[in-house]
């Protein structure tokens, strides 16, 4: 048997910037050691100076919860219909049936792997001819790469359909210059420890109401009414973040813009290297739009020779992953609607994930392309 001598190279791993520590350290010395105090604010401040001086951001304790929340506050209840994008991670999915509603998953396009808006629109339509109006659509901007706004954004005000915006995987991402996360009714972010900065796990909705921001605060503080006693007319969440963790998240910030850079950097290496392989393809950025690349995507011929790849970088110690399998063929969602043209099927069956943290030596890059180049 042969013998792992390489390093492992990660999909994606964390990547401290150095000053986290110190703000870690502030929570201590202070003893705001609870999920609230000045890192939380402050975190919360380097966000909307980040995405949009006009919003208003809310430090919660993941993703998925701003994704319930947000859910929850456009008054998404029992029955209810949610559209969601099918091409993405089960946690822009998961809150729809926290809340008892039903999903009904939209396929992608070929331009960005995001919701197609032909498909959405025809969904809109056969559900309001049932007589039932969706409450919200859950677009999603995957690896990156930004859904097509301007469309998507036309069919919410027509329809007059809110959006949430999943900016799980896109901060850093921008839209004809303006950064991601700030065009849904409610935008949210994670800082999970894969993305592309963490604060070991953690999330944050975005919102250009003053009032949303503080229900959302409100909701994830338990719902406590104001009183002198504890006091509840709403079930309350525990979802807000930690005073330490965002401690990690304002270091993170200072680097942020150092991580877009790097993995903007694996993809064009990615591309230099094997951009001449006719076999290999790779998701461009059409005009207008702008991709961290969170992760680098290629596209191969068939589902054999993704495979063929995929293990062979196993074999060298190399973590690679399959595009994310579209929710209309999880189990979990069995017999949900869908409206599909097949065309996140196809991306799963022949696309992989390969290596894109920030904090990949050029090496580790060289060998990863070898590797490819060789096995297709
Ligand atoms: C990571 C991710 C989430 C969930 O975020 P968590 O912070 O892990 O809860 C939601 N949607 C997408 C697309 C993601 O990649």
């Amino acid at each position: 048997m042969k013998t792992i001598t390489q390093n492992k190279i990660w999909l994606s791993s964390p990547h401290m910037g150095g000053t986290e520590q110190k703000y870690v350290q502030e929570a201590f010395d202070t003893n705001w050691v609870a999920p609230l105090g000045p890192n939380v604010n402050a975190f919360e401040e380097a966000l909307v100076k980040y995405v949009d001086q006009d919003v208003f951001v809310a430090a919660l304790s993941s993703g998925t919860a701003a994704i319930h929340l947000a859910l929850e506050l456009l008054g998404v209840s029992h029955g209810d219909e949610v559209l969601c994008q099918s091409f993405t991670f089960s946690a822009s999915a998961n809150p729809i049936l926290y809340l008892g509603a039903k999903p009904i998953f939209i396929d992608s396009e070929r331009s960005t792997w995001n919701m197609s808006p032909k498909l959405l629109e025809e969904a809109i339509i056969n559900r309001m001819d049932q007589g039932k109006k969706p409450k919200a659509i859950i677009a999603v901007h995957l690896y990156g790469m930004p859904y097509n706004v301007e469309e998507i954004t036309r069919i919410s005000k027509t329809y007059d359909i809110p959006v949430v915006e999943d900016s799980a995987e896109a901060l850093g991402s921008s839209y004809r210059s303006v950064k991601c996360g700030s065009f849904g009714e409610i935008g949210i972010f994670s800082f999970n420890g894969n993305k592309i900065i963490t604060t070991s796990g953690g999330g944050a909705l975005v919102t250009r109401s003053e009032d949303v921001k503080k229900k959302a605060v409100f909701l994830a503080t338990q719902a406590r009414d104001e009183a002198p006693h504890y006091q509840h007319s709403k079930v309350g969440y525990n979802y807000r973040m930690s005073n330490v963790l965002a401690g990690i998240g304002r270091g993170q910030m200072e680097v942020l813009d150092d991580r877009v850079a790097a993995r903007r950097a694996n993809h064009e290496f990615y591309i230099d290297r094997l951009g001449d392989v006719q076999e290999l393809e790779f998701l461009a950025e059409p005009k207008g739009y702008f991709s961290n690349r969170w992760l680098s995507c290629v596209l191969t011929p068939s589902y054999e020779k993704r495979e063929r790849v995929r293990l062979a970088l196993q074999e060298e110690n190399i973590e690679s992953r399959p595009l994310w399998k579209p929710m209309h063929l999880q189990p979990v969602f069995k017999g949900s609607m869908h409206f599909s043209d097949g065309t996140s099927e196809d991306l799963f069956r022949r696309g992989l994930c390969l290596p894109s943290g920030s904090n990949l030596e050029t090496s580790d890059l060289e060998r990863i392309a070898s590797i490819i180049r060789t096995k297709i």
